[in-house]
């Protein structure tokens, strides 16, 4: 069994590189994927303890983004992520989410609560910050039950503490990530806020711009969204992946490294797609 989603301390994972690959090992797995939020900072650590452990390690990333006002995150598989362009890119990304934590900090500080930034960073350590790193801290605080709650009352798009942060575009992620001689693959699709035909026409375009595949197997996907993605990967030969979208403490018992039983044949299909697509 294998898992291709999964988040560490690089980004807003509780878990680090090392503890994610004993946590695969320690569930059975034979690969998994490293998928930080805008860093790579964790593969190089992992990829250690992955040879140690015999635990196969795809590099990964995934990048958020957005097509007509709906959030789109992009995973990038098999991406060379020692290339000097996707470091500066990735840089600017983090600089950008550390200047977003300090307004959204803001915004709460105006609502009332006493909390700053150092407290955040603390959370994040060196990884790509992010709303669960301040939700954790709100926690942590003993000013907010829990993480949940924290996004459903203030971190949420459209709550008191929002803010947007910077993205490329989807055009840009997935030429990005083919000039990384990677896949680029929908993460969560059923996630989408859209109808089922606008999904249609949203997907028909991201394939239009080189998507090569849709994330199928995902912990908040229905098996009715599981079965509509499948038709429509199957409609447009895109590869089917999956993951537990595993975030460590950040994310409830649900998400779970190897949660989702996802055969290892959805994998090498995936590297079938890399050796025929040039
Ligand atoms: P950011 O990158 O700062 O926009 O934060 C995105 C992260 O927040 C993703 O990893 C999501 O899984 C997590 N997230 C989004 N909404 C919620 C929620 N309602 N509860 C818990 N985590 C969430
Ligand atoms: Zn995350
Ligand atoms: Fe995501
Ligand atoms: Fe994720």
């Amino acid at each position: 069994m294998i898992d291709l989603h999964i988040h560490s301390t690089a980004s807003d994972g509780t878990f680090s590189p090392e503890e994610t690959i004993y946590a695969a090992k320690k569930a059975g797995l034979t690969a998994i994927s490293l998928t930080d939020h805008d860093s790579v900072a964790g593969i190089e650590q992992a990829q250690k303890t992955a040879l140690q452990e015999r635990v196969e390690l795809i590099p990964g990333i995934e990048f958020s983004s957005k097509k007509d006002h709906f959030d789109l995150h992009i995973l990038g598989y098999f991406i060379d992520w020692k290339s000097q362009k996707l470091e500066q890119i990735l840089t600017d990304l983090r600089q950008s989410r550390l200047k977003r934590a300090e307004k959204i900090v803001a915004k709460l500080n105006s609502l009332g609560f006493k909390l700053n930034l150092g407290e955040v960073k603390v959370k994040a350590k060196d990884g790509a910050i992010g709303r669960p790193h301040i939700a954790l801290a709100l926690v942590k605080k003993g000013l907010i039950p829990d993480v949940k709650t924290a996004f459903d009352l203030y971190l949420a798009n459209g709550k008191p503490a929002y803010v947007e942060k910077k993205i490329l575009s989807v055009k840009e992620v997935i030429y990005l990530i083919h000039e990384l001689k990677g896949l680029a693959v929908l993460a969560h699709p059923g996630l989408i806020k859209a109808t089922p035909e606008r999904l249609k026409h949203l997907i028909l375009e991201l394939v239009n711009l080189g998507l090569d595949g849709l994330e199928l197997y995902h912990p908040e996907h229905t098996d009715e969204q599981r079965a509509f993605f499948t038709a429509l990967a199957q409609e447009h030969d895109l590869a089917e992946t999956g993951g537990s979208d595993c975030h460590g403490l950040a994310k409830p018992t649900g998400f779970n490294i190897g949660s989702l039983n996802i055969p290892d044949a959805i994998l090498s299909e995936l590297k079938n797609r890399l050796h025929t697509s040039g």
